[in-house]
C-alpha cells in the first residue's frame, strides 16, 4: 500500500440525527462515521474529509476550534491530532469540512468522478501531517538503509475505505481472519544468502552496533537469523516489554508472524502455505517455537456471508473481542485465500480507550 491519504475530497452519502443532540448530526463518509455540525452539509454533498492520526496545525484559522479540545508539539509544530471520539454515544472518526473553505483547491479538478476523487491526496498540499509516535531507544537501532525494494511493506488499509472492494468486488471472496495485535512491524528476509532485519520502514544493521537492539537481538536469539530460508521474508509483529504499551502483558518479546513473501516470485504465501511454512520452521527445530509464532487465527477460508458480514457496521461489530491476554483487542485483518487482497478492521473500543 502507498502512503496514506490522510486528506481528501469525498461524497457524504448519508446525515442522520443523533438522539439527543440538537446541534450536530452524523455523517457517513465511505465506511466512516463523521459528527458534523447540523446544517452544515446536504446529503450527497462533497466535502474535504480528514482521516483519524492527521495533525492539523494551530496555525491556520479553519481547524482552531479543535484546538480547544487539545493541542500538542509534533516535529516542532503545535497543533492537532484527530483521534475516535464519542459525544452522545455516538462515534466519530476523523474530521469533515465544506468545499467552500479551502479556495486554494477550487483550481483542482473536482469531477463528479468518485474513483478518482480518492486518488487525489490533499494531504501535503493542506499541510497536513501524519501523527506517528517516535519509535523508542530499544527499537530504533543503527540504520543500514531503507526498507528494501525488493520487498513488500505490511502496511494494512482500513475496511472504511475499502466498501466497493469488500462488499461488491470481493462480495464472495474466501477469508483468513486473523487477530491484529499491537506491537511493532518487523521483516526478517534471506536473500541472495544474505539476511536481513527491518523495522516498518527502514532496515537495520545487523552487527554487533545493534547487539542491543530488540528487532536483532529476536532474530538472533530466537535462532531464526541462521534458520537459512533463502528467497524469503519472513513479516511479523514484535511483542513485548517495551513495545508500545504492550497491552498483552509478555515478559519476553515474541514475533508473531502475520506474512511470508516469496522473494523470488514476489508473491506473499497464501494464508494456508503461510501456516505450513511456520509448521515446518518448528519441526525443524532451528527456532524457539516460542520466541516466533504463527499470528493468532481466528478463522481460516470462511466467506463474509458466512459470518454473517453485510455490510461495514457488521464489520465492525466483528472485530470486537479479545487478543491473546488483553479483552480488547486492537482489531483483525481479513486476508484473501490468494494472498492477495487484505484489510484491517480495528476495533472501534480499542480506539475509544486510546489516551490521545
Ligand atoms: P497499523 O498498525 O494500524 O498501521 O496496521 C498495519 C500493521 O498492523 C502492519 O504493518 C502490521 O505490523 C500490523 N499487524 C498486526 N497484526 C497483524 C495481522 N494479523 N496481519 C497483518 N498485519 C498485522
Ligand atoms: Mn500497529
Amino acid at each position: 500500500m502507498e502512503r496514506r491519504k490522510l486528506v481528501t475530497v469525498r461524497q457524504i452519502t448519508s446525515l442522520d440525527p443523533i438522539p439527543g443532540a440538537d446541534m450536530i448530526e452524523v455523517a457517513s463518509i465511505d465506511g466512516w462515521k463523521v459528527i458534523v455540525k447540523k446544517g452544515e452539509f446536504s446529503e450527497r454533498d462533497f466535502c474535504i474529509y480528514f482521516e483519524i492520526d492527521s495533525f492539523l496545525p494551530e496555525s491556520d484559522p479553519r481547524y482552531a476550534f479543535l484546538m480547544k479540545a487539545s493541542v500538542r508539539l509534533f516535529e516542532g509544530i503545535r497543533g492537532h491530532k484527530l483521534r475516535t471520539i464519542k459525544l452522545r454515544g455516538q462515534i466519530s472518526q476523523g474530521l469533515a469540512l465544506p468545499l467552500e473553505k479551502f479556495p486554494e483547491l477550487s483550481d483542482q479538478e473536482f469531477k463528479n468522478d468518485l474513483s478518482q476523487l480518492r486518488d487525489l491526496d490533499l494531504t501535503e498540499k493542506l499541510g497536513i501531517k501524519l501523527f506517528e509516535i517516535p519509535t523508542p531507544a530499544a527499537l530504533a537501532g543503527q540504520i543500514k538503509g531503507p526498507f528494501p525494494s525488493f520487498i513488500s511493506k505490511t502496511d494494512q488499509e482500513r475496511c472504511q475505505n475499502l466498501l466497493e472492494e469488500i462488499f461488491t468486488m470481493n462480495k464472495d471472496a474466501r477469508y483468513e481472519v486473523t487477530t491484529k495485535l499491537d506491537g511493532t512491524s518487523v521483516t526478517y528476509y534471506f536473500f541472495n544468502n544474505e539476511i536481513g532485519a527491518c523495522s516498518r520502514n527502514l532496515e537495520l544493521k545487523v552487527n554487533e552496533e545493534n547487539e542491543h537492539n530488540t528487532i536483532i537481538r529476536q532474530f538472533i536469539d530466537s535462532g531464526l537469523s541462521t534458520a537459512g530460508y533463502d528467497g524469503y521474508a519472513i513479516q511479523g509483529e514484535l511483542m513485548g516489554p517495551g513495545i508500545q504499551s504492550n497491552i498483552e502483558n509478555l515478559k519476553e518479546h515474541r514475533f508473531y508472524v502475520f506474512d511470508v513473501q516469496n522473494l523470488n516470485t514476489r508473491t506473499y504465501l497464501s494464508p494456508t502455505e503461510r501456516e505450513k511454512f511456520m509448521q515446518d520452521l518448528h519441526a525443524s527445530n532451528k527456532v524457539n517455537s516460542t520466541m516466533i509464532q504463527h499470528i493468532p487465527v481466528l478463522y481460516r477460508n470462511v466467506s463474509l456471508e458466512q459470518l454473517g458480514i453485510r455490510n461495514v457496521t457488521n464489520l465492525l461489530d466483528f472485530a470486537h473481542g479479545p487478543s491473546i491476554n488483553n479483552p480488547v483487542r486492537e482489531g483483525i485483518v481479513f486476508k484473501r485465500e490468494d494472498g492477495r487482497f487484505s484489510f484491517k478492521v480495528i476495533n472501534n473500543a480499542f480506539l475509544a480507550n486510546e489516551k490521545d
